[in-house]
């Protein structure tokens, strides 16, 4: 992967190489950080590069911030206008990824979240393709759980959590499959590795509530107004179980790296008839028009980094 150019780094867009931490820093110690993930699409018709829902992220990365307990002062508003003056310094035009991070600065020794110092630093690269096989992903169910909100807030994107999404894929991928899907600590699916699920059984969309442990997801958002203002079809939060994904129509994940795969195999059997179905094809495409600015209705979501 190509290191970026610059990073915003203690208050100032720096060189990458000047944006350090000690190694005693306490969020590389113990998990203490929150991160984002934002994307911004290339529109060639227009010339133009489109972060897509920035402010949105920017809200869920301060609301992890929250449950951090750090103290930033900072708005949504704030971040999104230092993300366009960081990709513009970067110079780029092509598809990107944005990594806002918090960390707390001090370097001491003590687990614990009261009085730290935490700051910000975002850096972005190009970017295109998360999933190799998103037209057809091949599935298991992890054998690990996903992370309780009772231990640790499954809402945030909280550092140290990722130990529990990196076990999951690692031992997906590991296996021979593309991702899996990891079952709720009452053994209910609650999510992908990095990425939501969605089921459609009788042409009714389906997936599992914020209730369970899943991470609140912007493109779960996205896809759900798609959903039923686009297509005027049927979406309910509820449970899912795992027997579902052996006699559903069809099944697919979304998340901001992800965007929307489809998923047609879990542990070697086919979901539905084993390859994309029509409402995920139709949600993956209008997704890709929205998120390039093609899609009037929804330009509030796209944030132009060059100014005509
Ligand atoms: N779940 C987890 C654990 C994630 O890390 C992500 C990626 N941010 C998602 C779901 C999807 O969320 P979003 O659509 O906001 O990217």
């Amino acid at each position: 992967m190509t290191l970026p150019k610059y990073a915003y780094f203690e208050g100032k867009i720096v060189p990458y190489s000047e944006a350090k931490v000690g190694v005693m820093n306490h969020t590389l110690n113990y998990g203490t950080g929150a991160f984002a993930g934002v994307r911004a699409y290339w529109n060639s018709d227009r010339e133009q590069l489109y972060v897509f829902r920035p402010i949105d992220h920017f809200k869920r990365f301060l609301q992890s911030g929250r449950l951090l307990q750090a103290k930033l002062d900072y708005t949504p508003e704030d971040l999104r206008d230092i993300t366009l003056e960081l990709i513009r310094t970067e110079g780029l035009h092509e598809d990107c990824y944005i990594r806002p991070l918090i960390y707390n600065a001090d370097e001491i020794i003590g687990v614990k979240l009261h009085d730290l110092h935490a700051k910000i630093t975002i850096f972005t690269i190009p970017f295109t393709r998360y999933i190799e096989h998103d037209e057809g992903a091949h599935v298991t169910i992890s054998s690990w759980r996903r992370i309780d909100d009772n231990a640790i807030p499954a809402r945030g994107k909280i550092t140290g959590a990722y130990i529990n999404s990196a076990y999951v894929k690692t031992t997906a991928v590991l296996s021979g499959f593309d991702e899996a899907l990891v079952l709720s600590n009452d053994g209910h699916i609650s999510e992908g590795s990095a990425m939501n699920v969605f089921m459609v059984r009788d042409g009714i969309l389906i997936t599992p509530p914020p209730t369970e442990n899943i991470l609140e997801g912007i493109t779960r958002r996205t896809i759900m107004a798609l959903a039923r203002e686009e297509f005027g079809l049927e979406v309910i939060e509820r449970r899912i179980d795992r027997t579902e994904l052996y006699i559903c129509d069809e099944f697919f994940m979304t998340g901001t790296a992800a965007a929307v795969t489809a998923v047609t195999r879990v542990d070697h059997q086919d979901i539905g008839d084993g390859a994309m179905g029509p409402i995920t094809k139709r949600l993956r495409d209008l997704y890709d028009d929205l998120v390039r600015g093609k899609l009037e209705a929804y330009k509030d979501w796209n944030e132009p980094v060059y100014v005509a």
